[in-house]
């Protein structure tokens, strides 16, 4: 499993970071986007959470593509 840390429009007011997490064998994609609404913190604590827990090795994927977009909209989050 990999994990990668990348950015939405880096180096600008809009830059919104994500994380890619690939398991070793293909499968399907699916993606979490958390703090579209940048007043709801559960999301965003929740999806960081599972960024910490893939990074840290206590959780992890064996097959397909995981994407997390943590704070969907940073300049109105409120963590
Ligand atoms: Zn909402």
């Amino acid at each position: 499993m990999i994990v990668k840390k990348h950015s939405l429009a880096p180096g600008s007011a809009y830059n919104t970071p994500y994380h890619v997490i690939r398991g070793s064998q293909r499968g399907p994609v699916f993606m979490i986007v958390a703090g579209i609404h940048g007043n709801e913190t559960a999301s965003m604590k929740a999806a960081q959470r599972i960024v910490d827990q893939l990074r840290h090795g206590s959780r992890g994927i064996q097959r397909g593509t995981l994407i997390i977009v943590g704070r969907c909209c940073p300049q109105i989050s409120y963590l």
